[in-house]
């Protein structure tokens, strides 16, 4: 605008320089011209605006729509650094593609980032909110059920599918006892979840859904990735059959230490009001872990006994 400006006001000088044009028609010309200008400006600032929102809005939709506008972006990405490479020079087409994978890396492997969507990381309440992934488990469950009930607290589980399907008593059990069952995928892959495309993303997630529904006859509210490791079309199909996606911000990797005071050194020194807790079932230290963390001051009994608050 301001160089459409300065050239308007640029003409109109040459314009009264030259006696041969009367000042009111350099004037009308300046004015009419300005406006036209102004308005054509406007226009383009509108328009980019709109295009700009409706694509945000398509791309956090919910459902298959969605994750066509995700695929098309991505697609669509590649084709513009493919061009880069033959328009100008293959490094700058490298360089541009490391850079557009790197961002990727961090998007899908941060548990919390919140660039292919909205991921809960903590809680507002008092208390902090125990989670306990990879169940159910015969051997762990009942006793962590038993040791939740000791302290009257309750947690969530997120639970695999397919555990889910070979334990239906344990998963009716834990919603007995007043806690939640979270989506923890059907199959838990946790080696591919990241790169799964959109039908696998879709068919992880909905079937887990279905199984615990089914089985229980409670809807999960929650999910959650295996290792977090979400990927780009995760978003759309949690949105899709109202799941919230929820990660943590405490933890102390019990899946993979054998020593549950090195776990409990990681997770209990900064532990305080609103914190997420990320617990492991089916590990041969989960029972210790629980244990310390229901012994903090921090893990007290939820008034209302909402497991989410
Ligand atoms: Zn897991």
């Amino acid at each position: 605008m301001l160089v459409i400006a300065a050239v308007l006001g640029r003409m109109a000088v040459l314009m009264v320089q030259d006696s041969q044009i009367s000042r009111r028609r350099v004037l009308a010309f300046f004015a009419g011209g300005t406006l036209l200008w102004g308005w054509l400006g406007l226009a383009c600032i509108n328009g980019i605006s709109w295009a700009i929102d409706g694509i945000l809005t398509s791309l956090s939709g919910s459902g298959p729509r969605a994750n066509a506008w995700r695929m098309f972006l991505l697609i669509f990405i590649h084709a513009v650094i493919i061009a880069l490479g033959f328009a100008t020079d293959w490094r700058w087409a490298l360089m541009a593609g490391a850079f557009v994978a790197a961002m990727l890396c961090i998007a899908i492997l941060h548990p919390s980032c919140q660039w292919l969507g909205p991921v809960k990381t903590h809680v507002e309440s008092a208390e902090i909110l125990i989670t306990i992934d990879d169940g159910p488990d015969p051997h762990d469950t009942p006793k962590l059920l038993d040791l939740l009930d000791a302290h009257q607290v309750k947690a969530i589980f997120f639970m695999i599918g397919e555990k889910v399907r070979a334990h239906p008593e344990l998963a009716r059990e834990v919603i007995r006892r007043g806690h939640e069952i979270g989506n923890h995928t059907m199959t838990h892959p946790q080696a591919s979840f990241w790169c799964a495309g959109p039908r696998r993303t879709r068919r992880e997630i909905a079937e887990c859904n279905q199984i615990i529904e089914s089985i229980t006859g409670v809807k999960p509210r929650c999910f959650r990735a295996p290792v977090g490791h979400r990927n780009g079309f995760t978003h759309p199909v949690t949105r899709e059959l109202g799941l919230e996606v929820m990660a943590w911000n405490r933890r102390g990797y019990d899946a993979v230490e054998k020593d549950a005071a090195k776990v409990l050194a990681r997770i209990l020194p900064k532990l305080g009001a609103g914190d997420i807790v990320l617990l492991h079932e089916a590990t041969p230290i989960a029972e210790e872990v629980l244990k310390g963390v229901l012994a903090h001051p921090a893990a007290q009994r939820r008034p209302d006994g909402d497991a989410s608050a």
